[in-house]
């Protein structure tokens, strides 16, 4: 905890947040807020865009706000095939009530495609979406190295870490 020259207390929080999403023919491959084109794409009620939603998850964990799927249940027909840099924007609103977003950090975990030539698009989508400099938003890629569901081609997961100044602490 912080004290600022106006008196005002400033906390600073962080939440981690994780997403797996099944690889299968005949969808979309998107990816923060990208379309990234491949042979498979990720089966889920939504777009399935892991990279969203586990920045959805750290957010809302740094701000002690739950989960994405307490805000957003998957039994809810609003979300199918719902955009999921739209949920990104809503999970924004819900802790800009009382925090700023400091930064975000990501990792993508996929065997292929080759995820290189999309991370400044990403970043440019997922920075629009939070309200903050693309600076401040890191994307990183990973394959499995051909072990586990990420490795044989089995799924696409992504990790996030999120940081937030949480504004006038009681
Ligand atoms: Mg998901």
């Amino acid at each position: 905890m912080s004290v600022l020259s106006d008196g005002q207390l400033l906390a600073i929080r962080t939440g981690l947040g994780y997403d797996s999403h099944r690889l299968v023919e005949g969808k979309r491959l998107v990816l923060g807020g990208v379309d990234v084109p491949h042979s498979h794409g990720l089966a889920g009620h939504s777009d399935a865009d892991a990279l969203a939603h586990a920045i959805c998850d750290a957010l809302l964990g740094a701000a002690g706000l739950g989960d994405i799927g307490t805000h957003f249940p998957d039994t809810d027909p609003t979300y199918a095939d719902a955009d999921s840099i739209g949920l990104l924007r809503r999970v924004r609103a819900l802790v800009e009530v009382d925090h700023a977003i400091v930064n975000v950090d990501s990792t993508i975990h996929a065997e292929s495609p080759k995820m290189a030539p999309h991370i400044p698009n990403m970043r440019a989508r997922l920075a629009t979406a939070l309200g903050i400099p693309e600076r401040r938003v890191n994307v990183k890629a990973k394959t499995g190295e051909g072990v586990g569901p990420v490795g044989t081609g089995q799924a696409i997961e992504a990790t996030a870490i999120a940081t937030l100044y949480q504004r006038d602490v009681a």
